[in-house]
């Protein structure tokens, strides 16, 4: 678990009316640095992934920090499809999530 404070300054994007301090709260518990089935998505409480489903900020700074970085990272964290939410992926999404549709 990861606790990061990101300053956000005044019309970094179209929200932002003042500067802000964003606190990122990342969990990577079974992260295990490759695509697979078993994998855990890094989750954090900011609204970049709980809403947009997207890997946040706070979640790049804590991969950054740990040793397996350096031979995991290729030239773009897009590449890394295993840090999206697993509902964007079809391959992974659990027959019963369909009942609810
Ligand atoms: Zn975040």
């Amino acid at each position: 678990m990861f606790i990061i404070y990101e300053n956000v300054p005044k019309f970094t994007d179209h929200h932002m009316k003042e500067s802000v301090v964003r606190v990122h709260i990342v969990n990577l518990r079974d992260y295990i640095w490759k695509d697979d089935p078993a994998n855990v998505v890094p989750t954090c409480t900011c609204p970049a992934n709980r809403n947009l489903k997207d890997c946040c900020a706070g979640i790049m700074v804590a991969l950054k920090q740990r040793p397996e970085f350096a031979t995991w990272y290729g030239s773009s964290f897009l590449e890394k499809r295993e840090l999206l939410s697993r509902r964007l992926r079809a391959d992974l999404t659990a027959p019963s999530l369909y009942s609810f549709m």
